[in-house]
Formats: structure tokens, C-alpha cells, sequence
């Protein structure tokens, strides 16, 4: 249930009617728009819809009350009353017409390949900068990360170049220095219904991304999101990086389309890694202009410094050297869908 406040109702009619909502058992849910306030009633079937029986549109500040019939309600569009919404994470802007393109290699692998990649993105104009500490492989005889050596690693390449840094996280009880760098926490597609991760990423409140599962269906990546919401958390970012279908000539098939629906159904930013849909270097430029044209909010891609020597995922990673140009034609495709690529923040 969300119930649709009039534009000129007070702070104190605000607080009015979330006390009438959760006096049902109801957990209500303040979103305030430019002009309008909404309260959204999460758990309100589970109380029998008792937020119905208030009858709440009898108040003069009250304008409406629409039922979401969805599973899904915090990320779902209507509960912001049809915007967007635009995260701060460090200082970049992305949603809405903020798009956020960034980079970095597959994981961290020393201090120079991670220092010379971040430099490269951070040249060519980078709004962040990813690298994993702790990777998820499909073998456990594969390399496993550098674990809090890659973190430490990813401070120092933070403070040179005042990137913020997005680093996966797949175990909580390695929240806490992680904590320490990520700006943004990714939470990668194997671990999408990780769902007591998910709520401890949703207590932490760090902004996250969310990466879609290889067979996960968008309601169900929705349904992850909301996990991380629930806690308060607002700051979720959704992520399309190919899913497995019947198609074996290249690595999985990246679902571009869930881009406009997503963007139909909730009011997340929405972003598409190309790098690991594809597997292959020369299909990420073409994925990425795809991508950005259809109306991503963003772009994860791997980039490296010395690809052809990488621990993992090398075959994907863009060369550093080609990077610039490759940001200018995705920022060019970006604009067609009326989005400006995010400047990295001011070094403070
Ligand atoms: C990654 O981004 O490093 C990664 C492993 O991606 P995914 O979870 O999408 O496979
Ligand atoms: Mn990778």
C-alpha cells in the first residue's frame, strides 16, 4: 500500500500518518520526491491490509491510497511516484542523467598493475574504479583474490587518484574491512540470493551493486534488491551481466532488454557489465555503445594494464592504453539517451 500525501502536507502530518501505519504492525517507508511526500506500507498483506481499514484518504492531507499488488514495493517505480532515482556515492552522481562509467581490472594482482590501471581509467576519465579483493571462481584451484593485501591495495589507489572504489564482497565476515575501502560493495551475480548477505549489506547502508544471476529472472533480481532496502539501505544499484540461455557461441547472453524493463519496473539505477557477458575483449566496445544507447544508468567494464599477463578473466579486459577512447565513444552513446557522464569526484 502507498498512500500519496498532498503537496502542501506538513512534516507533522507526515509523522501522523506513519504512526497510523505502523500502529497496524505495517513497516512504513518515507520517500520525498520534489514536490510530492509518499508513504509506502511494506508488510501490510502480512497484517491482513489493515492499512486499507484506516481509511487514510479521509484525511485532508491525504491525496490517494494505491495498492502495490508486486512482491517487490521499495524497489518497485511507483513507490517514488514514477521518478528515478539518483545516487551519491562519494561525490558521482548516477541515475537519471548521471552515467557512471567504471573501471578497473578484473582483481587486484599487485601494486603495480592495480596503480598503472587506475591511473589509465582515472585518465581517460573513469567515474569510478573496480577491482576484486575476494573473487568468486568457478574453480577453487583458481586464484582466490589477495584478499586484505588487494583492500590495502585498493586504499592506495583511492587516494592517488580519488576514485571511489567497488569491490566485491562474498562472505560477511569479511564486511568489516571491506567497509573500510568500498565506496560501493558488489555483490556478484553467483551470490544475487545470498540473502543474509544482502540484509547485512542492507544494515551497513554502503551503496551496492547487485548483479543479476546467471538464470535469474528481473523480478527475482528485484526481489534481492528489496532485501537491501528493507534495511534502509537506499542506495542499490542493479546490474545486467549476461545470463545463461541455449546460446553456446559465445559466454552468456547479455540481456539488454532488461535494461528498458527494469527501468519500467523500478526506480534503481540500472547498469550492464559487458566484460563478463561476453568473455571476449573485442565484443565489449560494440556491448558497451549498446548499453549506454538503450539507456543504462552506467557501464562496468574491466580494464588492464597488461592484460595479456592477467590472473584471471584476461581475454575481456580492455587494454589501459585503449581505454580513453573507448570512454569518449561510450560517454557519445550515452548522450543519445540524454545521459553525461559523471566526472570523478574532486580530490579532497
Ligand atoms: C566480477 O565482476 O568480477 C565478477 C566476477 O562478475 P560476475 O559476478 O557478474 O560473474
Ligand atoms: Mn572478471
Amino acid at each position: 500500500m502507498m498512500i500519496v500525501l498532498t503537496e502542501s502536507a506538513t512534516p507533522e502530518q507526515v509523522a501522523e500518518v506513519v504512526a497510523l501505519v505502523e500502529g497496524t504492525g505495517a513497516q512504513a517507508h518515507v520517500s520525498t520526491g520534489e514536490t510530492l511526500t509518499l508513504v509506502g506500507a511494506i508488510g501490510d498483506s502480512e497484517h491482513d491490509g489493515r492499512v486499507a481499514g484506516l481509511g487514510l484518504e479521509q484525511l485532508e492531507f491525504v491525496d490517494r491510497v494505491v495498492p502495490i499488488a508486486k512482491q517487490y514495493k521499495l524497489s518497485s517505480r511507483q513507490i517514488k511516484g514514477g521518478e528515478d532515482s539518483i545516487l551519491d556515492i562519494s561525490g558521482t552522481l548516477i541515475g537519471q542523467n548521471h552515467f557512471s562509467l567504471i573501471a578497473g581490472p578484473c582483481t587486484v594482482e599487485s601494486r603495480d598493475q592495480l596503480l598503472s590501471s587506475a591511473r589509465a581509467v582515472r585518465d581517460g576519465g573513469a567515474s569510478m574504479l573496480r577491482g576484486g579483493a575476494y573473487k568468486p571462481r568457478t574453480s577453487p584451484y583458481s586464484f582466490q583474490g589477495l584478499g586484505q593485501e588487494g583492500l590495502d591495495l585498493l586504499a592506495e589507489a583511492k587516494a592517488e587518484t580519488g576514485l571511489p572504489i567497488v569491490t566485491e564482497l562474498m562472505d560477511a565476515r569479511d564486511l568489516e574491512p571491506v567497509l573500510e575501502v568500498a565506496d560501493v560493495i558488489q555483490i556478484g551475480a553467483r551470490n544475487m540470493q545470498n540473502y543474509p548477505l544482502l540484509t547485512e549489506i542492507g544494515k551497513s547502508g554502503r551503496p551496492v551493486i547487485i548483479k543479476r544471476g546467471l538464470s535469474a529472472t528481473l523480478e527475482e533480481l528485484l526481489m534481492a534488491a528489496e532485501y537491501v532496502l528493507k534495511e534502509g539501505n537506499e542506495s542499490v544499484i542493479l546490474c545486467e551481466r549476461g545470463i545463461r540461455t541455449f546460446e553456446t557461441a559465445y559466454r552468456f547472453t547479455l540481456d539488454l532488454m532488461a535494461v528498458p524493463v527494469l527501468k519500467e519496473m523500478t526506480h534503481l539505477p540500472v547498469i550492464v557489465d559487458p566484460s563478463h557477458a561476453a568473455g571476449r575483449r573485442d565484443l565489449v566496445e560494440p556491448l558497451s555503445l549498446a548499453a549506454a544507447a538503450v539507456g543504462a544508468d552506467g557501464i562496468i567494464v574491466e580494464v588492464h594494464s597488461d592484460p595479456q599477463n592477467a590472473v584471471c578473466d584476461g581475454p575481456q579486459q580492455i587494454e589501459a592504453t585503449d581505454f580513453a577512447a573507448y570512454a569518449q565513444k561510450v560517454a557519445a552513446a550515452a548522450a543519445l539517451a540524454g545521459k553525461a557522464l559523471a566526472a570523478r569526484p574532486q580530490k579532497v
